[in-house]
């Protein structure tokens, strides 16, 4: 059992941790998921809740994955324009494209969960009664 350090990761830490589809605040690569697409209630290693009882928690990460989905995409159909031109096979590069646009939520779908909890303990850090919670959970889970 490893308990919440009082004093917060920097910025970019948090930020690498989380593109690496680890937690964060405490940098455990189990963080809150169950499986690629179940996710529990808190971290497993610090404790942080998953929501930080705020209401549209998820709005954030749903944001990240659209952005971060749609700029995969540009970026893929620039280069395929940009590899065929003149001559662009554009029912290739439609149905090689919408199946891109299939498979890259489900593979970014955690990271966009993990790098928004990072934007939202930057702006949000911890206070001392969610450190404290964070502790008690973490005690019962031992
Ligand atoms: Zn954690």
């Amino acid at each position: 059992m490893s308990f919440q350090q009082h004093t917060p990761p920097s910025n970019g830490k948090m930020i690498v941790r989380s593109l690496l589809r680890r937690c964060p605040n405490c940098g455990n690569h189990q963080a809150w998921f169950v499986s690629w697409f179940k996710q529990g209630e808190r971290c497993v290693g610090c404790g942080v809740k998953r929501t930080r009882d705020t209401d549209g928690h998820e709005l954030g990460s749903m944001t990240i994955a659209s952005v971060v989905n749609i700029v995969l995409i540009m970026i893929a159909i620039g280069i395929a324009i940009a590899i065929t031109a003149p001559d662009v096979p554009v029912l290739t590069l439609y149905i090689v494209l919408a199946s891109a646009a299939l498979v890259f939520p489900v593979l970014t779908w955690p990271m966009t969960h993990t790098l928004w909890m990072a934007i939202d303990l930057i702006l949000r850090p911890m206070g001392i009664d969610e450190v404290a919670e964070a502790q008690a959970w973490l005690a019962d889970q031992s």
